[in-house]
């Protein structure tokens, strides 16, 4: 059975894929295979809102079964941002580096109870009728004061789970799958996902 990971971004798309491949069953795509597919404007105010469209509008384009997630980080004494705005925090077209510099600037001289964060991701499936099932997991944490570690994207090197000694950045990713925000939305995802795979 086929399913389309609707996301450019390789790094999630590989987080996406190791998941799937768990389960076993999907021939697993991206939009990295549909070069002519124009993805809709992420105009919502919440991550369901953003995932919604983004499946359905892939799923209704190009008639198939999609996975699609939006993501991003939360900091309570920053009102909640970066937010839904998390991929664009430091400018439209802001690098990941942009966007880590100008949330730690942001935290400076702020103590470990303010520096409290969560991760939070929605996933949306979608087929070409609709809208199937949108799931969401939380990763609660704390912002470190500097970078750590190579590995992930996004805020990874900037974010330590609570409990842990090691920030996104540090931990491998099947680890940082285990336990991060994706890894809980899909597991709530899987039951959905199990009886479409063929026998
Ligand atoms: P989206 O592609 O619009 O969902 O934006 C997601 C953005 O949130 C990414 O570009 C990252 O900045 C951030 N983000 C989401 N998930 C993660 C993660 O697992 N690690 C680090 N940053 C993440």
């Amino acid at each position: 059975m086929e399913i389309v990971i609707a996301s450019l971004n390789l790094h999630k798309v590989r987080e996406f894929r190791e998941m799937l491949r768990a389960l076993g069953g999907f021939d697993i795509l991206s939009l990295h295979h549909f070069p002519d597919y124009q993805p809709p404007a992420e105009t919502g105010k919440t991550f369901k809102d953003n995932a919604v469209l983004k499946a359905v509008h892939a799923a209704q384009t190009l008639g198939k079964l999609v996975l699609a997630d939006d993501s991003g980080l939360v900091v309570p004494i920053l009102d909640g941002e970066p937010g839904v705005l998390s991929r664009r925090y430091a400018g439209e077209d802001a690098t990941d580096a942009d966007n880590r510099r100008k949330l730690l600037k942001a935290l400076t001289g702020k103590g470990n109870l303010q520096r409290s964060a969560y991760f939070e991701c929605c996933i949306a499936l979608a087929d070409p009728n609709g809208l199937k099932k949108a799931v969401t997991g939380r990763c609660e944490g704390v912002i470190t004061t500097e970078e750590r570690g190579g590995n992930g994207f996004g805020y990874d090197p900037i974010f330590m789970k609570h409990d842990y000694d090691k920030t996104f950045a540090e931990l491998d990713e099947a680890v940082k799958n285990r336990i991060s925000h994706r890894g809980k939305a899909f597991a709530n995802l899987a039951l959905v996902l199990e009886p479409l795979v063929p026998a």
